[in-house]
């Protein structure tokens, strides 16, 4: 969160162009719908109260923003993923709050990290081979990442790579689990 200053001039424009897409809401699919377009298959986002939450091991003490739980083989290393994911309360307010265009309120790092949250869930949702990895789910999440923006309604391709430009520094900053496959990242 350094270089604020800067920072905060660039949302002053992120939010106008956000604004000005308000037109496009009314075709969003909502978060269950988003995430199954991505996962391939029909799945469900579990948006955790801030007192269930409280009672969540892996939000609460990991720390995670959300998590896929699912069965794992651990002789041929199949993954089979429940068909839901969930998310920390944070995560699914500014979730929400972008598909209905009302994201004032949250920083484009909060926004945008968000939207690498549903992204790279709905890539461990999606049970394919790379699936329980977590490198491989993110590199996949990064290069879906523009989809789910599209389906909330952020089609602006301006917007898009400032949006791109935020997301790559979040990624980049992710602990070494995240980066240890050689990924062909998205350009702004
Ligand atoms: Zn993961």
């Amino acid at each position: 969160m350094g270089g604020l200053v800067r920072a905060t001039a660039v949302l002053t424009l992120a939010f106008a162009v956000m604004a000005s897409q308000a037109v496009a809401y009314y075709d969003t699919p909502g978060l269950n719908g988003i995430a199954s377009n991505l996962a391939g298959r029909k799945v469900t986002i579990r948006c955790l109260t801030v007192k269930e939450a409280v009672s969540d091991e892996v939000i609460q003490i990991w720390g995670a923003s959300g998590y896929v739980e699912g069965i794992s083989n651990p002789v041929t290393g199949d993954w089979f993923p429940n068909n839901y994911a969930t998310l920390a309360p944070k995560i699914c307010k500014g979730l929400i709050a972008l598909s209905k265009g009302h994201a004032q309120g949250y920083t484009v790092d909060e926004l945008v990290w968000s939207t690498i949250t549903l992204t790279h869930e709905a890539g461990h949702l999606r049970g394919d081979w790379w699936s329980s990895n977590e490198a491989r789910t993110q590199c996949w999440a990064m290069k879906h990442l523009r989809s789910t923006w599209n389906q909330l309604g952020y089609r602006d391709p301006a917007l898009q790579s400032f949006l791109m430009g935020w997301a790559l520094a979040q990624h980049r900053a992710l602990p070494d689990e995240y980066l240890s496959v050689p990924c062909k990242l998205p350009v702004p």
